[in-house]
């Protein structure tokens, strides 16, 4: 009807803070947790200072997000908060993309990794719902990094993965390996064959990946029957497949927020990709504003991350940003850099 014809499209963000607890080494450091979560939605950081006579006192710095999840809110409350109430509406034509944010160390990859598996089985499940039994639609899975502004498909041998921009203005990867997967256990297995593709370079895993961001998508696709298949000649790559696209959500684990300033190293491939996370993660803070102030002109082309995202900003869109932090003194600086990233975006 003429609801579905001029219906506005809808946007909906939300910027969520998740604390760590104390690791061992902090502790037997003895290092001060300096991170209060007052109730849900409120956090305070007490940064240590000195005075110029060389007094300690204390600054305090008050936030207020979505959701603020303290040390003991578990990887299953995250999903359930964050995750669980939009998995419905990727079957209804929504785009959904869950970020994790923060330093290297503040628990993006432990905060990222159980949620695709989780969500993976709650698709399944309503793949098999009597409101979706009839309509032909399958889950499909994809897994790919972009580490210095380059793209490699982690389930293809990091074979390098160039854009394009068809037709309709969408933006397509060329060449990306996308799996059907209609089982947990075949999503865990593709998960776990990506994970192990990511860039580990000489100096160790988390190292080398805290320098790209890794996105793994779930698409559910429509599969049309097509009777002619002598029309199918000149469309686009996906409905050659015979498929329509319906919903998808993307989890991306970014770039260690810190490796941005990574821009004065002695090393110069150093100095390349932190000049280039750096670009990306502004580019997604102003993407992100662009979009929930409803603005015209999104600013995708600032990077190869927000290009590789625009499909999934326009249209209905669901975002949620998962600024994860540290809660240890010596992080203090990059935990106020976090949160005023966060800050910015919602
Ligand atoms: P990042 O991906 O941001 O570099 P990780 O996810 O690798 O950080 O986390 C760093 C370490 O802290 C890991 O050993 C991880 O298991 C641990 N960790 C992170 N978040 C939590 C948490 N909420 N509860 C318990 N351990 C955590
Ligand atoms: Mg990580």
């Amino acid at each position: 009807g003429l609801l579905d014809l001029h219906a506005m499209d809808d946007t909906e963000l939300l910027s969520e803070v998740r604390k760590r607890p104390l690791n061992r080494k902090e502790l037997s450091r003895k290092e001060e947790d300096i991170i209060t979560v007052h109730d849900s939605s409120f956090l305070t950081v007490y940064e240590p200072k000195l005075k110029v006579d060389l007094t300690a006192y204390v600054e305090k710095h008050e936030f207020c997000f979505d959701a603020v999840l303290d040390e003991h809110v578990s990887n299953d409350e995250v999903y359930r908060e964050t995750v669980e109430p939009i998995i419905p509406i990727i079957f209804q034509r929504t785009k959904a993309t869950c970020f994790a944010y923060g330093q290297t160390g503040s628990g993006k990859t432990y905060t990222m990794q159980p949620l695709p598996l989780r969500a993976a089985q709650d698709m399944v499940c309503l793949l098999h719902q009597p409101v979706y039994r009839n309509q032909n639609f399958k889950l499909w899975l994809s897994y790919f990094e972009i580490y210095g502004g380059k793209l490699f498909d982690l389930l293809s041998d990091r074979r390098q993965l160039l854009m394009r921009e068809d037709g309709k203005k969408q933006v397509c990867i060329v060449g990306l390996q996308e799996f059907e997967v209609s089982d947990v256990q075949v999503v865990k297995e593709y998960i776990e064959r990506g994970n192990a593709a990511r860039s580990t370079g000489s100096t160790g895993a988390n190292e080398e990946s805290s320098r790209s961001h890794a996105i793994l998508q779930l698409a559910v696709k429509k599969h049309i029957v097509v009777k002619d298949t002598r029309r199918l000649r000149d469309r686009d790559a996906n409905e050659a497949k015979n498929t329509k696209a319906v919903g998808k959500i993307s989890f991306i684990d970014l770039a260690g927020s810190e490796r941005g300033a990574d821009t004065t190293d002695n090393d110069r491939q150093t100095r390349i990709e932190g000049a280039e996370i750096n670009k990306s993660l502004l580019a997604l803070k102003e993407c992100i504003r662009a979009l929930d102030n409803d603005q015209i002109h999104i600013p995708f082309r600032g990077s190869k991350l927000t290009e590789v995202l625009r499909d999934s900003f326009v249209g209905n869109s669901r975002t949620v940003m998962i600024s994860c932090i540290s809660p240890n003194a010596g992080s203090c600086e990059h935990t106020l850099n976090t949160l005023r990233y966060a800050d910015r975006v919602k």
